[in-house]
């Protein structure tokens, strides 16, 4: 088989020749039990750089060894790109959030052999799944790989727009020490309203990790959670968007992109939060109006917006969110920390085994299968597509 990796890019020094942890921490399974991903085998040393183009998922030799052809580039976007040419006779096609290869159905239209298409993480958006439930082609993810990365970077992220860490930073880069300046818009999150749209995975953990803040939790979800754990985290469940952020002072988006979240939070969502509330959005980037949060932080209606995920991606250089008052935006990284991308590598192998073999893949892993949604696809997703705009990628000019 053909397999097209799309991945980023390299750092611009080159590889690492070292990193900071020699180690990992173990981990032996997720909270609700879920075990770790388990291929058969391992050809790379956890804790490097496996996201990137050179990292190849750690992939090569157990593919090659199996007599299949794997191409890995980060060229991704615009007309005549190196992945639209692999693509044309690939059977499978992996891809991350991070660096999304926007497979659209004129991309799977063009490429008659695909059966597979792999997240070496979680969201499956950047596929048109519409598409791929059409023409059969069956798409994977890594269920858990990095949901708590994420909810970690959740936290740092509610924490320091709160505090408003990032100005503070910036004080002391500049070589100032106005003490005034840096705390005129810093508060304690201690006894605030903290909600989240959709409490899955990361969700959840994103409040379990927010409770020994002792501050207020709330959550909207489609799906309700088990009564006693609203119990045991005193958790005010809502039975709409809308009446979560009518009483909440930070506001974290965990939901999928599928057509019923894309611009979820636009301008008439936003004005019906609490007036100088923060949105910190890790979900997916299309789910936010760009413009409404943009006028939204000037005039005061959010205090703050911060989150790791754009759209398109790589967002352009003039994306209107790289210079919007009070941000704290990061690239999309929070699920590609080293310790994250030990795990999604492990889980494209093992998808790859059970594919190799014929075997079922996990149904936690599975989005679309033999043309429907299914496994955690018909659980977190609706029908449709969400890659509308997404030729917008070319814009980005690396720098
Ligand atoms: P999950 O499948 O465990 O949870 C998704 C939850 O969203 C489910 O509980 C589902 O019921 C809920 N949901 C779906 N549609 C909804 C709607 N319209 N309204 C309210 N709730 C809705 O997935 P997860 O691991 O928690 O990940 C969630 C999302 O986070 C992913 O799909 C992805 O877009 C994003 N993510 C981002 C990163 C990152 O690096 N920034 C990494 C992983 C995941």
């Amino acid at each position: 088989m053909k397999i097209l990796c799309v991945l980023y890019d390299n750092p611009k020094k080159g590889m690492p020749k070292k990193y900071p942890l020699s180690k990992l921490p173990v981990i032996k399974k997720y909270p609700n039990g879920q075990t770790l991903p388990t291929p058969k085998g391992r050809d790379f040393k956890p804790g490097t750089l496996l996201g990137s183009v050179s990292g190849e998922l750690g992939l090569r030799k157990f593919l090659e060894k199996n007599g299949h052809e794997l191409v890995v580039t980060s060229d991704k976007d615009g007309k005549g790109c190196r992945a639209d040419r692999e693509l044309r006779d690939a059977d499978i096609v992996i891809s991350q959030p991070f660096w999304p290869y926007y497979l659209t159905r004129e991309k799977m239209e063009s490429a008659p052999n695909l059966k597979f298409a792999i997240t070496a993480g979680i969201g499956s958006d950047h596929v048109d799944l519409q598409a791929a439930m059409d023409h059969n082609i069956d798409v994977y993810e890594v269920t858990y790989c990095n949901s708590r990365s994420v909810a970690e970077h959740i936290v740092m992220m509610i924490i320091s727009l709160v505090r408003d860490y990032h100005n503070q930073h910036a004080i002391v880069n500049r070589g100032g020490w106005n003490i005034a300046d840096a705390v005129h818009r810093s508060y304690d999150v201690e006894g605030m309203h903290v909600g989240t749209v959709a409490a899955g995975r990361i969700g959840l953990d994103a409040l379990r990790k927010m409770k020994p803040f002792d501050v207020h939790l709330h959550y909207f979800d489609k799906h309700r959670l088990p009564k006693s754990v609203e119990k045991e985290l005193n958790l005010r469940f809502h039975s709409s968007v809308e009446s979560l952020v009518k009483v909440c002072d930070v506001v974290t988006i965990n939901c999928p992109l599928h057509p019923e979240t894309e611009n979820l939070f636009d301008k008439k969502m936003i004005s019906k939060m609490k007036k100088g509330a923060y949105i910190v959005n890790t979900a997916r980037g299309k789910i936010c109006n760009k413009q409404a949060i943009a006028a939204a932080l000037k005039s005061g209606q959010l205090s703050g917006y911060a989150g790791d995920v754009w759209f398109p991606q790589p967002a352009p250089n003039d994306h209107i969110w790289r210079k919007m008052p009070h941000h704290g935006m990061t690239p999309h990284t929070s699920g590609t920390s080293l310790s994250a991308q030990t795990r999604y590598a492990d889980g494209v192998r093992e998808i790859l085994e059970c594919i190799f073999s014929r075997k079922q893949v996990r149904k936690e892993y599975t989005i679309v299968r033999n043309g429907e949604l299914a496994g955690t696809g018909k659980h977190s997703y609706t029908k449709g597509n969400a890659t509308g705009g997404s030729k917008e990628a070319a814009k980005y000019k690396r720098r």
